[in-house]
């Protein structure tokens, strides 16, 4: 009896040996080890990613190494499926960048660009843009039958033709996915309301970019209770000049707002070069009125000091709060969603073509611009250190997590020889060089005469600066109340006032 099962044990583990030979290298890539965030299977956990043919093949707590042809470590990192950038400019527009040079490298595999072909330009945006890039590019097509290019298309409603853009929608649906509307300079509805009846009878969403202004004939109220329909996206949320979000009398989210989002539409980030502003998103994730879609509007101009790619994105939307999970999530299966190509992308399920990022996650102290450059600091940073597209390794920076203190002071005083730490009204702490990144407002006291009594840890923060004689910067429990030499510099939040009605 005992001998039997030994011998039935025996021959299965014989059988077993041989289909594992067999199976050797059965994968192209395994990511090993990495902290998997799938929003789609809510799985976050360590996790081994088996990529074959382009596409998502395995997703276990363990998948041996070698049954890979190539191994990478992502251990310490972050694994989740490729970024969706709902709003990009590859074409048309005069700012617009390069999806393969700029995307990619930011563990953004999609991206949506918004608006830059209209109906007479798509089969350009097809063979231009398309079809050159690895990174995978759809559009919205503008409402303006010349797209994003200047006043003289997006002003021109006699060609804002609805039959025209959907019929050129309907032609091109693999790279279609919605309308723009956007830049619309003259008063009234003329532009929305025909992007909105183009919308209708191609049966896609529409994103919209529209100024209000005083002349303009309409309000955030009317556009988002009566003219939106539930779908339709409106971009650019944090701004103060094409939706207001936020009472700019009481600092609430408007009440208009929130019932626009319960009929079910939706908002998007849309950072942008002017877009996302400090006093408007504060307040709001404050209330928990959150972006649906995290995206860019990346651009040539937002590229630079505001740093809006999607790893930026999604490290200023945590700063204010935000878990990654929830920012992968808005990231990826809600603009997947909000085009109605899910689970197409956006997932790591089994089956689904291997766009990946992997992304760092940095501890420290680090300085976010809204689009006026006025800085917050926060202690976390994502970055991406490598990207998968359609199974393929499109970028790989070799990228390591930092870890820095993430201790930030209200005042730091820096005299040449010793910085001092202030929070609240006290000293907290004296050290020969403290990081100027670490203080929410510097003050460079090289050259001055340096009294206080004492100077360390724990006393007050009675602090004068000398030149000779004369007391050039006074500060008195943690505040500066004299500054004769300019020396105060606050990067505090900016509040207000608002740049509406322009
Ligand atoms: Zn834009």
């Amino acid at each position: 009896m005992l001998t039997s099962v030994r011998v039935l044990a025996l021959a299965a583990a014989a059988f077993a040996v041989a289909p594992a030979q067999t199976f050797a290298q059965t994968y192209d890539l395994l990511l090993q080890g990495g902290q998997v965030i799938d929003p789609d299977s809510q799985t976050n956990a360590v996790r081994d990613v088996a990529i074959k043919g382009g596409k998502i093949a395995k997703v276990a707590a363990s998948i041996p190494a070698g049954e890979a042809r190539r191994v990478i470590n992502v251990k310490g990192r972050y694994v989740t499926p490729g970024l969706i950038d709902l709003h990009f400019h590859s074409f048309g527009y005069s700012g617009s960048i390069s999806p393969d040079q700029y995307a990619l490298p930011a563990g953004t595999t999609t991206v949506i660009d918004a608006g830059g072909p209209g109906y007479r330009t798509v089969d350009a945006f097809r063979q231009q843009v398309v079809n050159k890039n690895k990174a995978r590019v759809l559009g919205l097509m503008n409402i303006a039958g010349n797209g994003m290019t200047g006043s003289a298309s997006e002003d021109n409603v006699a060609d804002m033709l609805p039959d025209k853009t959907a019929e050129a929608i309907t032609k091109n649906r693999d790279i279609i996915v919605g309308i723009k509307v956007a830049h619309f300079g003259k008063p009234g509805w003329d532009a929305l309301k025909r992007a909105i009846d183009a919308g209708t009878r191609a049966k896609v969403p529409v994103m919209v970019d529209d100024k209000i202004f005083t002349n303009a004939g309409r309000t955030s109220e009317e556009k988002l209770l009566r003219v939106m329909r539930p779908g339709d996206m409106h971009t650019h949320m944090f701004n103060d000049r094409q939706v207001e979000i936020i009472s700019r009398f009481n600092s609430k989210v408007q009440p208009y707002a929130l019932e626009a989002r319960k009929r079910g539409v939706l908002f998007d980030l849309g950072h942008g070069g002017g877009s996302m502003l400090w006093p408007v998103a504060v307040p709001a994730a404050k209330q928990g009125f959150w972006p649906d879609t995290i995206s860019t509007d990346l651009h040539t101009s937002s590229i630079q000091l505001p740093q809006s790619d999607m790893p930026n994105c999604i490290s200023k939307m945590m700063m204010l709060g935000m878990s990654l999970p929830d920012a992968i999530l808005k990231s990826t299966v809600n603009p997947a969603k909000a085009i109605s190509r899910f689970p197409e992308m956006g997932t790591l399920r089994e089956g689904a073509i291997a766009d990946v990022a992997v992304l760092v996650l940095h501890e420290g102290v680090f300085a976010y611009n809204d689009a006026w450059g006025k800085k917050m600091l926060g202690t976390r940073k994502l970055e991406n250190a490598l990207t998968v597209r359609n199974g393929e390794v499109v970028y790989d920076s070799g990228l390591q997590p930092r870890k820095e203190s993430t201790e930030i002071y209200d005042l730091l005083l820096l005299t040449g020889s010793q910085s001092i730490a202030i929070k609240g009204s006290r000293i907290v702490k004296v050290a020969a060089s403290i990081p100027p990144r670490q203080g929410r407002a510097v003050i460079p006291g090289l050259g001055y005469k340096v009294e206080a009594s004492p100077m360390v840890e724990g006393a007050p923060a009675d602090i004068v600066l000398r030149d000779g004689q004369r007391r050039a910067l006074i500060i008195k429990a943690g505040k500066v109340i004299r500054d004769e030499d300019g020396l105060y510099v606050s990067d505090a939040t900016y509040v207000g006032p608002y740049s509406n009605f322009k």
